[in-house]
């Protein structure tokens, strides 16, 4: 597969609102505004660096997975999300591969892009997102 840079970092918040006072106020990155994408319980916010971007992610509901990951390890640093050129021919290459995947098939994430995780299992413990942005 053909990974083309580091798409952006996503942190698990317990409030956007209280995160952008370090990441906007603090740092200084640019608040482009949150998005709610409801499938997944979450709502996010992106603030550009560079060609990347640091997600930050809070839940909307006590079941969603970002609220299972803080009751679990807290809130911080929760994945990495490689932007890729095909996302369909890296999940083929991946399965074929054999790696544990939670996405078997891409779907649409925040921004419209098309994401799908590798399961932390097959990764040493680490969250992996792949997303392609056409
Ligand atoms: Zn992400």
């Amino acid at each position: 597969m053909k990974i083309l840079q580091i798409d952006h970092l996503g942190i698990a918040v317990n409030s956007i609102d209280e995160g952008k006072n370090f990441w906007s106020g603090v740092l200084g990155l640019p608040f482009q505004g949150a998005e709610t994408v409801s499938e997944q319980k979450v709502t996010t916010a992106f603030f550009p660096v560079g060609e990347s971007e640091v997600e930050l992610l809070e839940s909307i509901s006590a079941d969603g997975p970002v609220a299972k990951f803080i009751e679990k390890k807290g809130t911080g640093f929760q994945h990495i999300a490689f932007r890729v050129e095909d996302i369909d021919a890296a999940l083929r290459e991946l399965k074929e591969k054999g790696v544990q995947l939670i996405d078997q098939e891409p779907r649409i994430g925040a921004g419209g892009a098309r994401i799908a995780f590798l399961h932390p299992k097959a990764t040493g413990g680490i969250l992996v997102e792949l997303c392609q942005r056409d």
